[in-house]
């Protein structure tokens, strides 16, 4: 294997720790920034460092936002009796595109994944009770992805959260089955929070 410059050898490296990017793509990538004049390759750069230093988690609902609150939770437009639970912030952005849903959302940041070692202590679902019970919540919408941990996060939020008094629903079948929420088209995702149903 030829050996390749250290800083671009290193360049290499971090491309393609990330995710989709194989060795072949991340030594094309760097090649690429090599060619790219300086003040693009700054560019790209300072934007990542802006996102790390400017971009945290809403202390509400753990969405994105730039500052405490995520422009969600800080809108007065919004329904705050409704509430929208996804596994990542990714889905508050696929739901947001459907333009379907103007309730306030609540990010778990994973499912609960027993095989995985990942139970109800390691995602925010606390934080979410919680939030349920201080709040007066009416609706919980479970809109966690269609697969085993999805469903099965969702049967477990059903349980927790129906003795606080919400009702809690979930989205209509439409969405693929074992399929991600993120890529559901608009139209099926505005159909799939339109339609839904008690568990
Ligand atoms: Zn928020």
């Amino acid at each position: 294997v030829p050996q390749l410059p250290e800083p671009l050898e290193r360049l290499v490296q971090e491309l393609s720790r990330l995710p989709g990017i194989g060795p072949k793509t991340a030594q094309r990538l760097a090649f690429h920034l090599l060619r790219v004049d300086r003040a693009r390759a700054a560019a790209l750069a300072t934007a990542i460092e802006d996102v790390k230093a400017r971009i945290g988690y809403c202390e509400r609902c753990y969405n994105i936002a730039e500052g405490p609150l995520c422009s969600i939770c800080s809108s007065p437009r919004r329904d705050p009796s409704v509430l929208c639970v996804v596994e990542s912030a990714f889905d508050v952005l696929a739901i947001e595109r459907a333009a379907e849903f103007s309730g306030l959302y609540f990010v778990l940041h994973g499912v609960i994944s027993p095989i995985d070692g990942i139970g109800p202590e390691q995602i925010h679902v606390q934080q979410l009770l919680d939030r349920v019970r201080d709040e007066g919540i009416g609706e919980v919408i479970v809109a966690t992805d269609a697969d085993i941990e999805g469903e099965a996060t969702a049967l477990y939020l059903q349980r927790a959260l129906s003795p606080l008094g919400a009702t809690v629903t979930r989205p209509a079948h439409g969405l693929p089955v074992g399929g991600d929420l993120e890529y559901a088209d608009e139209l099926t995702l505005a159909r799939a929070m339109a339609g839904r149903r008690t568990f």
